[in-house]
């Protein structure tokens, strides 16, 4: 495979069904791209919908045997897998860094992060209790048990091409489920190489399946994995449009479903902020794999009395500690964005900030531009005076770009901050204790990271309310969307 350093058994170019390497039966494949040159790493498999009905199928079959197996015997599996990714980890991070262009330490932090999904899953599958309910009668006896749903559909973004996997399909096969993945069509090859490694974990066929597909065949692939008759339920990581389609397709058939959806993450800095550590935690809650991730910072609101020295700061800190470059080079830490379509949206969320500079007194305060190095690599980016009617405050903006607004009062932070439809993460920075909770009351967010810029993890439970999603994942409550609650009711007692 060209172009990627570690060659090795971890890359496949066919999908993973009931155990085995499959072609499509059309025998046609797409192209996996480099983004940080544009060069074809793979063809990858491009699966239908026919050859999608097999995986389902199998998934189907291995459940009859997969529900019937001890949560111990689930666990020691779960942790094997754990450990062979573990064990991989620098041949994936590799990988993953050529085929998404994130750079290598944030591809070994991801791999790190995914198996944690694995390792906290095998030891979760042990502990997936019912209750003894006290009951009214005297002759009766009162039972929930746990049961595993059936087969489930994962569909998965490119962004975090192992951990969104690990994160639905550790807690999916904990609670005794199979499932069929279909990652996205830009990052297959970190999905087919944890396939390799469920497999070589001993796995059984059936359990676990990726279909791969271009984004040509995504669509019919999606409805039938939202609309099988065999698939008991979908969870979804994407976008908002995405989403909403798929929850649709899911009402035809009553199914379950779990949806990770975009945000519009608010990042307040609030006067009494300690102003090295905010500029610390945006970096980390903006920068990271260049801004593409759905918990990025994205609408700054930074309060008059702080906002001169909280923007000199960051603006030095941005110019001296980001490195953009291709994600394989050393010390390089933003990383290509993932493709054509990307770079447009970022350039059209910058440039309407510009065109309306003179009206509305936003400033260019850094980059604005494609970096130097061409391609999809775009410079870091700080706008200031932005208003709530640009893209950039109003959307996602999944690039190195910093939209600051300044603002006077607690108040108009948290009004301003709960004026959008999304809900997933939030962040604010403050050294006032009476103000960490009342702010951290009253954000509309799934999740609140309080003088934090790093919130995930495993243990977390990550989510969103609003249009931003439904359920959790990670945390022991990842648990719920692949199980339901049997109620028992024992009688003549
Ligand atoms: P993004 O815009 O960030 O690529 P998407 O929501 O388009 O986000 O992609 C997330 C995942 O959803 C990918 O696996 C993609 O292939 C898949 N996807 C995109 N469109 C559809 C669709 N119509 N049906 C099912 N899955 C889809």
């Amino acid at each position: 495979i060209i172009g990627v350093r570690y060659v090795s058994s971890l890359v496949h170019n066919k999908a993973y069904i009931d155990g085995g390497w499959v072609e499509a039966q059309s025998g046609n494949v797409f192209p996996v791209n480099n983004p940080a040159n544009g060069e074809v790493l793979s063809h990858v498999a491009d699966m239908c919908e026919s050859d999608t009905q097999t995986a389902i199928d199998a998934a189907h079959n291995a459940f009859v045997t997969w529900k019937t197996t001890t949560a111990k015997e689930r666990s020691v599996l779960l942790r094997r897998w754990y450990e062979l990714v573990e064990t991989h980890k620098t041949d994936l991070a590799h990988l993953m860094t050529s085929e998404c262009g994130k750079p290598l330490a944030e591809a070994h932090g991801e791999v790190s992060y995914g198996s944690s999904f694995l390792e906290f899953y095998a030891e979760e599958a042990r502990r997936i209790y019912g209750e003894v309910v006290p009951s009214p009668h005297p002759s009766k006896e009162i039972l929930f048990i746990r049961q595993p749903i059936g087969v489930a559909s994962l569909i998965t973004p490119w962004n975090f091409p192992i951990a969104m996997i690990t994160r639905k399909a550790g807690a999916a096969l904990a609670s005794g489920c199979t499932c069929v993945v279909k990652p996205a069509e830009d990052t297959p090859l970190s999905a087919l190489a944890i396939a390799h490694l469920a497999h070589q974990a001993g796995i059984p066929p059936g359990v676990f399946n990726v279909v791969t597909s271009s984004r040509a065949n995504t669509p019919d692939v999606g409805k039938l994995m939202c609309t099988s008759p065999k698939v008991a339920g979908v969870s979804f990581t994407g976008s908002t449009a995405v989403g909403k389609l798929l929850y649709e397709w899911c009402s035809v058939g009553v199914k379950r479903i779990g949806l990770e959806l975009g945000g519009n993450a608010v990042f307040i800095v609030f006067n009494s902020a300690n102003v090295t550590a905010a500029v610390d935690g945006l970096i980390n809650a903006k920068f990271r794999n260049a801004g593409q991730t759905c918990i990025s910072a994205n609408r700054i609101l930074v309060q008059s009395g702080i906002y001169e020295e909280f923007l000199s700061s960051l603006k030095a800190a941005m110019m001296d500690r980001l490195v953009v470059g291709d994600g394989a080079k050393e010390g390089v830490n933003q990383g290509p964005l993932i493709n054509d379509n990307q770079f447009r949206r970022v350039e059209r969320v910058v440039e309407r900030v510009v065109s309306e500079s003179v009206s509305c007194g936003a400033e260019l305060v850094l980059g604005g531009h494609g970096h130097e190095l061409g391609g999809l690599f775009y410079s870091p980016t700080i706008l200031t005076h932005v208003n709530k009617h640009m893209p950039c405050f109003n959307e996602e903006i999944f690039g190195p770009i910093v939209a600051i607004k300044k603002f006077e009062t607690e108040d108009e932070a948290i009004t301003e901050a709960n004026c959008t439809n999304h809900g997933l993460a939030s962040y604010f920075y403050s050294q006032d204790v009476s103000q960490t909770w009342r702010v951290g009351r009253q954000l509309e967010a799934g999740m609140v990271g309080i003088n934090e810029g790093l919130i995930s993890c495993c243990e977390g439970a990550f989510g969103g309310i609003k249009q931003s999603g439904l359920g959790r994942e990670g945390s022991r409550h990842g648990i719920d969307d692949y199980t339901y609650i049997k109620y028992l009711c024992f009688g003549g007692i």
